[in-house]
């Protein structure tokens, strides 16, 4: 058989193209197929508004830091130039009084310290019985999930030391009380609870505590962006990717993959057939499953969560910096603002939603990345992202987010004027990306950014289901990476890294 390709990846997420950087440097062919004008998938840069650098999805950076693929790939060599933010978070309160985590642990300590006698000593606390155990929960998102490997990196990975039967107690609990073991303060518990909300399970969600207690890894790889734009990431990866023999095609929308004896052999694009020895998928799960393969080979039983969306971001292009009333320096600007009055407005903002229901106060995230970045707006301008929850797809009394963007949008925007009053007068342009958008432009089913749940039944070797966890379908050849897979959303490659692994495990094997 005549093959165009090693291995045709289907979209360009940046996990997909993780695994094609790894694949194309380890010589084999690659050719990558993306259904947008551009790369990444929810690592995506563009000009939205003129002069303004707008993130399309994913902004901070901190998950892929913890991973060695930067390094592995010499990505830097490729235009990724990433730079660091120190404070890490910057927590302001509705009195007026603030908080600053910053990359260090002991000065975040002594700042705590110096605002509520005894907590700093409990903040060292906490990052020192957990921190083992969030880097045995990092090395386990670095491989193939399965019940043994898990077992065995608990055991005698970093947290061999710990004390398991103690430390059980707290994992199985929900993260919005774990916080109540080490503190006393709500300033204190309310962002870490907000941060920990980020991936999408509420606070009182059972077996959602190392939501939590992956905090200390904060302090380990930091926050990073790329200069120029979170896109810069993946605009990187593809230089890497044709630097190594590989094609990247953009406004390549993948139609069908193409199977033959019950192997994949490639795919359809525009009518016309590209031939490969395997095939990697990194859209979406239920676009490969239920849209890309034939009809014959779709498996009847996997249905993963999706669920219901549960996060929307208004970004807004201004014409000067933000100022926060509770501390208007530039420290506040460079981190990540965790705006979260305490741990109640998150649980309201969740009432909301599962009432079908826009959050009427919600928590919100806010970044302004031109405080590190000049190349992002013009001289003296900011963009502002406001990332709040909960939002769901599906309205009650079926109204459609069409009806009601502008309003959700000045709601978001009335919440973030109470600590830096005078934006709204700032703005030059925005964007409003609400669950619908997020499905419509970027193929986020239900507007879901981490593509399916993040609940611990579709976790590890549940992701996206107990026969497809480890980057292969059921069809042979057809390999998987992306969101969908382990170890889930964010900005990490991990999966893309572990995918790759395996389809050069098999190549190695000359199975196909
Ligand atoms: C608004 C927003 C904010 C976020 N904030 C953060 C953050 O600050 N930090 C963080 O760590 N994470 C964040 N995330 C989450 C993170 O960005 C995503 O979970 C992650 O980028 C998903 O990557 P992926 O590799 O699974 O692929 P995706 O980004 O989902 O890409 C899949 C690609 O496949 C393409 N595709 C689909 N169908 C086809 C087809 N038929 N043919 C060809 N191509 C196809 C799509 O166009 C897309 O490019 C955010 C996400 C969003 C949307």
């Amino acid at each position: 058989m005549h093959y165009d390709y090693d291995v045709i990846v289907i979209g360009a997420g940046h996990n997909a193209l993780v695994s094609a950087a790894y694949l194309a440097q380890a010589g084999y062919r690659v050719g990558v197929f993306e259904r947008r004008d551009i790369v990444g998938g929810a690592v995506s840069t563009k000009e939205i508004v003129s002069g303004y650098q707008f993130d399309l999805g994913g902004s901070a950076h901190i998950l892929i830091r913890l991973t060695p693929i930067i390094e592995e790939l010499k990505i830097e060599r490729y235009g990724l130039d990433y730079i660091e933010l120190d404070p890490l978070f910057f927590s302001p309160s509705p009195d007026d009084d603030s908080m600053f985590f910053y990359r260090s642990v002991t000065r975040t300590a002594d700042h705590i310290e110096s605002k509520f006698p005894g907590q700093g000593e409990a903040y060292h606390q906490f990052i020192q019985d957990w921190l083992p155990f969030s880097q045995t929960v990092r090395d386990i998102f670095l491989s193939t999930p399965g019940p043994l490997q898990l077992g065995k990196k608990m055991m005698f990975g970093p947290s061999a030391k710990m004390d398991w039967q103690q430390a059980l107690g707290t994992i199985l609990q929900p993260y919005g009380e774990v916080v109540d073991q080490y503190f006393t303060e709500e300033k204190i518990k309310a962002p870490l609870v907000w941060m920990a909300a980020q991936s999408g399970p509420p606070p009182t969600e059972p077996i959602s505590a190392p939501f939590l207690l992956w905090h200390p890894l904060y302090h380990e790889g930091g926050i990073a962006r790329p200069k120029g734009g979170s896109g810069m990431l993946t605009q990187a990866l593809r230089a890497h990717i044709e630097a190594h023999g590989g094609a990247v095609f953009t406004s390549a929308p993948v139609e069908d993959i193409l199977v033959e004896n019950k192997r994949a052999v490639g795919v359809r694009v525009d009518g016309d057939i590209y031939m490969s020895r395997c095939v990697l998928s990194g859209t979406h799960i239920l676009e490969t499953l239920h849209h890309l393969l034939p009809e014959d080979q779709r498996p009847l039983s996997a249905n993963p969560r999706v669920g219901n969306g549960f996060g929307a971001i208004l970004r807004l292009a201004l014409s000067e910096p933000v100022r926060y009333k509770a501390h208007p320096g530039n420290d506040a600007r460079i981190a990540l603002q965790l705006i979260c009055r305490d741990r109640q407005q998150i649980m309201s903002a969740y009432a909301d939603y599962l009432r079908g229901e826009p959050a009427q106060d919600p928590p919100i995230v806010a970044m302004t990345f031109s405080a590190v970045d000049d190349s992002l707006a013009p001289p003296g301008g900011e963009v502002l992202w406001l990332w709040a929850q909960y939002y769901p797809y599906e309205l009650a009394n079926g109204q459609s987010w069409d009806d009601i963007e502008d309003e959700v949008a000045d709601r978001i925007l009335d919440t973030f004027e109470q600590y830096a009053p005078g934006t709204r007068d700032k703005i030059v342009g925005q964007l409003f990306q609400h669950p619908l958008w997020l499905e419509r432009e970027l193929g986020l089913f239900r507007g879901n950014v981490m593509h399916l749940e993040m609940s611990l039944d579709q976790m590890f070797m549940m992701r996206p289901s107990l026969t497809m966890s480890g980057y292969r379908s059921h069809v042979d050849g057809l390999y998987l990476t992306g969101a969908s897979t382990h170890p889930g959303g964010g900005i990490m490659g991990a999966s893309g890294r572990n995918a790759a692994r395996v389809i050069l495990q098999d190549l190695q094997k000359k199975i196909y």
